[in-house]
């Protein structure tokens, strides 16, 4: 099935009671049984629920992999993935990623005994370097956030078949459109869904997509006993915006690739981070596994004060100043004071994410107004 055609029937049936075509709300908490254990397979909504088994079946399906599952947020999502780990188990992740996955790393999970070690996995033989025989996941993230750096996925996941850990891949920045880990040889994929599977800024929503059955069990297992479900509402949320997942995210390629290409050419801007420019570092590698390179991008200015960069920041008017991506209104973000506040200064400086540093969500307003806006930013 081509993609428009799974995006827009991933996952709905017609509903059994009514027909209704679209996943009605099952706003519940239990579910009546006949005799004890006699069940149309729902007990009590932490462990099922139909809203939440639709949504689920349609992340399996857009990400090409047997299961799925939805977590209340993309952090909660990750924190599953940590809790399949023990005490002195190793980790090895990006060291140029979202910062909540590095606070839940190093200021949660550290003091449980996982131990973090981090790398740049831009280039995978950092990752073959770091691993022990203790190693037990390899968590990258591609593109970051928010240098918009690449790492290969296909090299990676041979390195982790060897190494015997699950490689799982941060694929919120992509969204299944562009890119599908599973398919390149990885063992999990996760999503903030509240990023472009939500679509619309209204939702907060994570996700795990597998394609081992003994993976997805221990993984329903966590879900469950932790409980970190999303309700019904938020999982027909995410189910609808999936629908138009297709037309949004190609809009929002178009016109990612026009904003870069007016950052780049203008006097005022020092350097672009878009990895669809062919002198990206790792754009044949983003050509390799990706299907476009989307609207997110960050930038500097030859002006490289903090002072700056907040004049622009406060300056849009169509784009809003404001933390999150992937929604279908722009958004400009100030990576050092917003999102990426919790990575101390030094290590965010070593990995090149400055104080000056100024990150867009390129939504899917007209493009026009997009580059005006920006152009009386800039100034
Ligand atoms: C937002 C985000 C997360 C965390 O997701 P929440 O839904 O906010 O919990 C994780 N990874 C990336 C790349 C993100 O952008």
């Amino acid at each position: 099935m081509k993609l428009a055609t799974k995006y827009i029937h991933a996952g709905t049936e017609p509903d059994p009671s009514t027909g209704a075509i679209m996943t009605p709300i099952y706003q519940t908490s239990t579910y009546v049984q006949e005799a004890p254990g006699v069940n149309k397979g729902y007990e009590y909504a932490r462990s099922q629920n139909p809203t939440r088994k639709a949504l689920e079946d349609a992340y399996a399906q857009i990400e090409n992999g047997k299961f799925g599952l939805a977590f209340g947020s993309g952090v909660a999502a990750t924190d599953a993935v940590i809790k399949l780990l023990s005490p002195g188990d190793e980790v090895i992740a990006a060291n140029d990623m979202y910062g909540g996955t590095y606070r839940l790393f190093t200021k949660i999970f550290s003091k449980y005994g996982i131990r973090f070690t981090y790398v740049d996995t831009t280039d995978v033989n950092n990752i073959s370097k770091a691993i022990s025989s203790k190693t037990k996941l390899i968590w990258i993230e591609t593109p970051t956030n928010p240098l918009m750096n690449i790492t290969d996925i296909a090299a990676v996941a041979v390195i982790a078949k060897q190494a015997k850990a699950w490689l799982c891949v941060d694929n919120t920045f992509a969204s299944p459109y562009l890119q599908n880990p599973l398919d390149l040889g990885a063992d999990l994929v996760m999503h903030s869904a509240t990023k472009y599977l939500g679509g619309h800024s209204d939702v907060i929503q994570g996700c795990l997509m597998m394609n081992d059955a003994d993976l997805r069990e221990q993984l329903y297992f966590i879900q469950k006993s932790c409980g970190a479900v999303p309700g019904p509402m938020d999982c027909f949320l995410v189910l609808r915006g999936i629908k138009t997942l297709h037309i949004r995210m190609q809009r929002h390629c178009e016109n990612g690739e026009k904003v870069a290409q007016f950052l780049r050419n203008h006097p005022k801007v020092e350097r672009v981070y878009w990895c669809g420019f062919e002198d990206h570092h790792n754009h044949a590698i983003a050509k390799k596994q990706m299907r476009g390179f989307g609207g997110m991008m960050s930038f500097t200015m030859k002006d490289d004060s903090v002072e700056n960069a907040r004049r622009v920041l406060s300056s849009t008017k169509v784009f809003a100043l404001a933390e999150s991506l992937g929604g279908v209104e722009s958004l400009i973000n100030h990576p050092a004071s917003m999102t990426h506040a919790s990575i101390p200064r030094e290590e965010r400086i070593k990995n090149g994410l400055t104080d000056s540093l100024i990150r867009l969500s390129v939504g899917i307003e007209d493009v026009d107004d997009l580059i005006d806006d920006l152009n009386q930013a800039i100034g």
